[in-house]
């Protein structure tokens, strides 16, 4: 991928970025193997026209640095290693952030936005860690216990008063929090991961525009809603907000003793407007994100 340099930054900031994208071990990671096939397919077959900025790389850069200085904490455990393991004749690549042997126990480390972490990208960390955990075990090692260190970039101690689409009681209680992660049974991580391989190989020669759409989950996607708001009002009523079809929201302004406004909120997908880069690639991204391109 073609790193640019738009606004002239210092050649540290270039190497780091080109460290951040180069470092391809194997014949997937667990971290692609774990995200949307699709954005992996698209990223593999363009990666020469695929140009990026440097100012773009931003957030992998952050999240490295707060790699980088974790790993310095100059204690037993185990930080920042390669793991190899194969699945069905192919490497998969894995690099844990920290296990601790001693207290069987996998950390890893994570930079997100408060959106990311109320959205629920969670799922994905959760199957990466354990295919991480599944690795270490591979590896002759005991992994009995599976956390997620989250730094929250974003994170303010008003709460979410900017940021009103974001309940209350889902806003995180400090900018790092440790979520604790199911671990799972390694029969349970070898089928995962057979039917991950599997589908990433069996899609290998699958047109760009017939690989399967990434899901909302993958998209970190808001699905479309209705609210119902008094006629004229800007706020939604009490429990009027979140609407899953007009419909809902009609049956729920009918209730009501005065006359309603229904207000359509149309969905987002994160990822494909501001962190994918194989998107100008992608059809599902030029027809139903940005028609305009
Ligand atoms: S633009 Fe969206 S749908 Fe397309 S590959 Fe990227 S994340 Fe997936």
């Amino acid at each position: 991928m073609p790193i640019t340099n738009k606004y002239g930054l210092s050649t540290p900031w270039i190497r780091i970025a080109e460290q951040n994208l180069y470092d391809k071990v194997g014949w997937r990671s667990a971290t692609e193997l774990v995200g949307p096939v699709r954005l992996a397919m698209l990223r593999d077959r363009h990666r020469e026209h695929i140009e990026v900025d440097v100012c773009d790389m931003s957030h992998a850069i952050l999240g490295e640095a707060v790699h980088t200085l974790l790993e310095r904490a100059g204690d037993d455990a185990i930080t920042e290693q390669r793991f190899i393991i194969d699945v069905m004749g192919k490497e998969v690549s894995m690099k844990p952030d920290r296990f601790e042997p001693e207290a069987e126990h996998l950390r890893d480390f994570k930079t997100a936005k408060v959106w990311a972490y109320v959205l629920g990208t969670k799922d994905e960390w959760v199957r990466q860690t354990n295919i991480y955990a599944h690795g270490l075990r591979q590896h002759g090692h005991t992994v009995s216990e599976i956390s997620i260190e989250l730094l929250i970039k974003d994170w303010d101690y008003k709460g979410p008063l900017g940021q009103t689409t974001i309940p209350k009681n889902e806003y995180p209680e400090s900018p790092i929090i440790r979520i604790p992660v199911d671990v799972w049974l390694d029969a349970d991580v070898e089928d995962y991961l057979r039917d991950r391989v599997m589908l990433f190989m069996d899609l290998e020669d699958t047109p760009d525009n017939e690989l399967p759409i990434c899901t909302m989950e993958e998209r970190w996607g808001r699905p479309d809603k209705w609210a119902v708001k008094k006629k004229g009002g800007k706020r939604a009523l009490s429990g009027g907000a979140n609407f899953e079809t007009e419909q809902d929201a009609l049956d729920f302004a009918v209730t009501k003793n005065h006359p309603c406004d229904i207000e359509f909120r149309p969905g987002k997908s994160t990822r494909c407007e501001h962190f994918c880069d194989a998107k100008m690639f992608c059809n599902y991204y030029l027809n139903h994100i940005n028609p305009a391109f």
